[in-house]
């Protein structure tokens, strides 16, 4: 479609835009060699002070979309908030944070400070004192911030609200209203979100000035993503996940079903027949959530069970495998499930599982994909001659000590390497948290690993480690 010459550069060329040559190096030195689709349509809009709308599915990048012109519009010598994103959880709100630190590293000296429930008021109150340019937060705590005072708005220029949809669904729709009374009517507004529900729009009415929309409900590149649908019935559903699991054995797998019961149920039958599943669901506390995700993105959990309104907008990489356990009413969640997997240049299973009853849905679906689902029958389901059950590749540790006790992960690697003789390559991701640390290490060596860890140091004190 577009190619690029020389002194030309191509339309989805960074250099195209009219940023900084700071910011262009920077965006090479993240390995961001072209926009996605998603910026190439909201970039330049967005780079020239417009409202803006913007959907597209998870994983597309909309974080860059919006950090690029928030960070064009600040000045960081003025050191008031300028800039103000309203996430619905915490971990997202982390996560556009650490985005957006990374992209304003061509700047000197630019303070991007989280604000979220589940930490206590008082530091983040000292944090503010001491001035930051961006914030980044969930509607609730912004708004108490706003109501001590300890934050202002005054010199607010650019509003985000990421996740539009899911902070709606999450009933935060009168916190945002009560935010945005606090922030200057002259300002530039984006919005993002994966879907477009009426409730959307609403916000976009009352709150955005002539916004521009651009909208990519892709179709996913159909090569990468290859979807096979199994007929069940209510019975073999669940031990169907299972039959699939051992046959295709994906090393991460995303499991949707409709309902909390249904997930609870799933987990129950994998985990009898010796499969590590966790459930993902909005009742877990902030610190069993975070357990949770560690534990999937470093490959000790197999399955992540989880419904649509639990599992969105999280950036999960490497799913070689979404499971459709359920099918689900919307044909739009359905194209935003199977889109998760497959991502970058990878190749992705996407499995659903229909009963009679559900015929209609594909129906829409295949509508929907302008092309018939390729059915499979469950008889084909057999696991590799000999194998065992599908066992995750590594198994997490969790050393009770985190940031609090200024644990850094090379602690970690060098008390496994250099003093307890582990291959560095048998060690894989460590997350450091306030409390805890997590180390993920090979299966073969983690009972070892484990026992070694209690008898030794880490950063020459005692600590005490479990296996998840
Ligand atoms: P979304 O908010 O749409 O779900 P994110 O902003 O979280 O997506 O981006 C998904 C991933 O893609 C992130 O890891 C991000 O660093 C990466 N990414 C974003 N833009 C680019 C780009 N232009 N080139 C390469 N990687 C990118
Ligand atoms: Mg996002």
């Amino acid at each position: 479609m577009t190619e690029s010459t020389a002194g030309t550069p191509a339309a989805s060329d960074f250099s195209s835009l009219p940023l900084s040559p700071a910011v262009l190096a920077n965006l090479a030195s993240l390995g961001y060699e072209r926009m996605t689709p998603i910026q190439a349509a909201s970039l330049p809009l967005a780079l020239a002070g417009k409202d803006l709308i913007c959907q597209a599915k998870t994983g597309s990048g909309k974080t860059a979309a919006f950090a690029l012109p928030l960070l064009a519009n600040l000045n960081p010598r003025r050191f008031a908030v300028q800039a103000l994103v309203l996430c619905p959880t915490r971990e997202l709100a982390e996560q556009v944070t650490q985005e957006i630190r990374r992209l304003a590293r061509a700047e000197d000296n630019i303070k991007v400070l989280t604000l979220t429930g589940g930490a206590t008021l008082r530091p983040q109150t000292a944090s503010l004192a001491h001035g930051a340019h961006v914030v980044v937060g969930t509607p609730g705590r912004i708004l108490d911030h706003l109501g001590r005072e300890s934050l202002t708005l005054e010199a607010l220029n650019t509003l985000v609200l990421d996740e539009a949809d899911r902070m709606l669904d999450m009933g935060f729709a009168e916190d945002i209203a009560q935010v945005i009374q606090h922030a200057p009517k002259q300002r530039q507004t984006l919005l993002f979100s994966a879907t477009y529900p009426e409730g959307v729009t609403q916000l976009a009415r009352r709150y955005m000035r002539e916004p521009q929309e651009v909208k990519l409900t892709e179709r996913h590149a159909t090569s990468k993503i290859r979807q096979r649908f199994y007929e069940v019935t209510e019975s073999n559903r669940l031990h169907a996940v299972g039959l699939l699991l051992n046959h295709y054995r994906p090393v991460s797998t995303l499991a949707f079903c409709n309902t909390k019961q249904q997930c609870r149920d799933l987990v129950a039958v994998l985990q009898a027949e010796g499969i590590v599943a966790l459930e993902l669901h909005g009742d877990l506390d902030q610190r069993d959530r975070d357990q949770v995700l560690i534990q999937f993105a470093n490959r000790s959990c197999s399955v992540l069970v989880a419904t649509d309104v639990a599992a969105r907008g999280l950036d999960i990489a490497q799913l070689e495998a979404v499971i459709n356990v359920d099918i689900t009413p919307d044909v739009e969640v359905h194209t935003h499930r199977v889109g998760r997997t497959g991502r970058g240049d990878e190749a992705g299973w996407a499995f659903s599982l229909a009963s009679m009853e559900e015929m209609g849905r594909v129906g829409r679906i295949d509508e929907m994909q302008g092309r018939a689902s390729e059915w499979h029958p469950l008889s084909e389901l057999t696991p590799p001659p000999g194998a065992e059950p599908l066992h995750p590749p590594m198994v997490t540790l969790q050393i009770m000590g985190g940031r609090k006790e200024k644990i850094r992960p090379g602690d970690v690697l060098g008390a496994l390497t250099k003093d307890l003789g582990f291959a560095a390559a048998q060690i894989g991701k460590i997350n450091v948290n306030d409390f805890s640390t997590y180390v993920a290490v090979e299966r073969g060596i983690a009972d070892r690993a484990c026992a070694k860890l209690n008898a030794g140091k880490v950063k020459g004190k005692s600590v005490r480690v479990r296996r998840l």
